[in-house]
């Protein structure tokens, strides 16, 4: 959610549509409530709900009850070029109305469209906003509220690193995830590896080594170009076939003697692991131990499918 202009259409066809960030410019603002469904193409099975600006929540026929009801998180997005001001008592109205229905619900927001701030500029910004949000909350004895924040900008991968976390939160097998690379990295001498979904470049869990910008950069430029060259050499003449699939692995080489390695991991998700090219030289083990990880991780999946069809099983009778 967010005003109208604040950038919630962008973010969605950049991070879900590969649109270029410069071809947002030619978008028109978001006037009617659109529900996606990206449990098709992605990993992450959810819908979005993009929201024009002024949404009434007076308006009887927008059942905003039966939409927070089912929601894990709610994006808020906040343009930090324009005044903010209207934004904040937006925010401020949205949290408490969706806390009220569903007090489960993450609230995160986005100080979107950083890119045009200096970096003294984006501090002060957030401080600023971070400040008045819990301040509104406070004067409505609502402190108990939490609220997350982050920077971001579609011209940069801080919008997929924002999103990243934000779907991190939904993943209730997280810890079980971050457990499993952190034993695939310190058996097979690799420094850093993320889980990634491959359409939206979201990485939905790393080991516990700290994340530096760089290194996923690098991992999302590498999907990019593998995808990209399948798209153009993998597929079969009639273009049948897909871009992504069980067969999928690559290897670059760059030139600080570090070597990306990317496998398959499930239909949706892929490993994209940084090594150093002496430990790169054991890449039997590296492929054993890959072969055990990605084993544990369609049995994590199994476990969950079996969970769900459980449940859904228990409503019907
Ligand atoms: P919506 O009405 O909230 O859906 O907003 P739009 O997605 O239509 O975006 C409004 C304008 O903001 C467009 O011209 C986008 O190009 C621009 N915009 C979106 N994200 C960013 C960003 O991260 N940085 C900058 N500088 N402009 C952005």
């Amino acid at each position: 959610m967010g005003l109208r202009r604040s950038g919630k259409s962008s973010i969605q066809k950049v991070v879900f549509h590969k649109m270029s960030p410069n071809e947002t410019l030619f978008l028109e603002s978001t006037n009617k409530i659109c529900r996606e469904d990206v449990s098709n193409s992605s990993f992450v099975n959810f819908q979005i709900w993009d929201f024009p600006g002024q949404i009434d929540f007076f308006d009887p026929t927008f059942d905003y009850e039966m939409i927070f009801r089912g929601t894990g998180a709610l994006i808020f997005v906040i343009d930090s070029q324009d005044d903010y001001m209207e934004a904040l008592a937006r925010l401020h109205l949205t949290v408490t109305r969706a806390y009220k229905v569903n007090p489960d619900i993450n609230f995160e927001i986005f100080i979107h469209k950083v890119d045009g701030l200096s970096d003294d500029h984006k501090i002060e910004t957030q401080r600023d906003i971070h400040q008045r949000a819990n301040d509104d909350l406070a004067d409505a004895g609502l402190e108990k509220i939490h609220l997350s924040f982050y920077l971001t900008s579609i011209y940069d991968h801080s919008i997929f690193e924002a999103f990243s976390k934000v779907v991190q939160k939904l993943i209730p097998q997280l810890p079980t995830l971050e457990n499993l690379l952190n034993i695939f990295i310190s058996n097979s001498g690799i420094e850093k590896a993320f889980l990634f979904d491959v359409v939206s470049k979201i990485y939905i869990a790393t080991d516990s080594t700290p994340v530096d910008m760089q290194t996923y950069e690098l991992c999302c430029d590498m999907i990019d170009v593998v995808i990209d060259i399948s798209c153009i050499y993998g597929l079969k003449e009639d273009g049948a076939g897909t871009p992504y699939d069980k067969e999928s692995t690559a290897i670059i080489k760059l030139n600080n003697t570090t070597v990306l390695y990317l496998k398959e991991v499930t239909k949706f998700l892929a490993l994209v692991c940084f090594v150093r090219e002496e430990s790169f030289e054991r890449k039997g083990l590296i492929d054993y131990n890959f072969h055990c990880f990605r084993k544990a991780i369609h049995e994590v999946f199994e476990v969950r499918m079996k969970v769900v069809k459980s449940r859904k099983h228990q409503c019907q009778m």
